[in-house]
């Protein structure tokens, strides 16, 4: 089971593809949260890609296919893997095939959280992200059991550099620049599956389950996805 959770920054398809991935026991990549690991831990790697982050612009492609190749090595990952924030330009969903294929294996689906931005601008401003775990808050619709800490391992939490407004609107921008050539790509191999990702966290995850089990392979299989082809 390979699949992509794709769509807006605050789109909430990293609370949904972490809470897929631990229930199905999949591989998780999210090139953001491993990025901000990288800086956190002031590695090369942090250094170089930095200034690219608290800017809300993207990392160049090759960083991040260099880093995606090296995270598909972890063992678990034979068993499945869901992406998130991972491809978000048509030459990583390219080269994501290419590393698939060199592994005999093909994504199964793209998730599309189709979000309006004002949703996705409340949620982003507030989101608070534990400093331990990276576990995922916001202040009104998920808040901690205790304030300003993480209720998972007690935690610090912290609002992410690039969650303030300015940054918002870049990322929102960049995002929007891409997202329309990363969508033609998919639709084209018929692997896009919409999911309406501006509702409750429930419902919400209540649709990504539905869609995870639909998959044609892997341990949700259950026959083939009934993909819908977006307007
Ligand atoms: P995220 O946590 O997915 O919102 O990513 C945070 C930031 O990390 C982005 O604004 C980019 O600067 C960088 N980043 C994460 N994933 C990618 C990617 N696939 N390609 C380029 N930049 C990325």
């Amino acid at each position: 089971m390979r699949v992509v959770f794709l769509g807006p920054p605050g789109a909430g398809k990293g609370t949904q593809a972490k809470q897929e991935a631990e229930r199905l026991r999949v591989l998780y990549i999210a090139t953001g949260d491993e990025l901000r690991k990288a800086i956190s831990a002031g590695t090369p790697l942090g250094q170089k890609v930095r200034r690219y982050t608290t800017s809300g612009q993207l990392v160049p492609d090759g960083v991040i296919i260099d880093l995606v190749r090296e995270l598909l090595t972890q063992p678990q990952g034979r068993d499945g893997v869901i992406f998130d924030g991972f491809p978000r330009t048509l030459p990583q969903a390219e080269a994501l095939d290419a590393l698939l294929r060199e592994r005999g294996e093909a994504l199964d689906a793209v998730l599309y959280f189709d979000v309006p931005a004002e949703t996705v601008v409340e949620r982003l401003s507030g989101r608070r992200v534990c400093r331990a775990c990276g576990a995922t808050y916001h202040i009104q619709y998920i808040p901690p059991k205790v304030a300003g800490k993480c209720d998972r391992c007690g935690g610090e939490l912290y609002q992410r550099d690039d969650d303030r407004a300015e940054t918002v609107r870049e990322r929102l921008r960049v995002y929007a620049a891409q997202a329309a050539g990363l969508l033609d790509y998919y639709r084209a191999q018929d692997l896009l599956v919409p999911i309406q990702g501006g509702r409750s966290i429930e419902e919400v995850r209540g649709e990504v389950q539905a869609a995870m089990a639909r998959l044609p392979a892997g341990r949700g299989d259950r026959g083939t996805v009934a993909r819908q082809r977006l307007p």
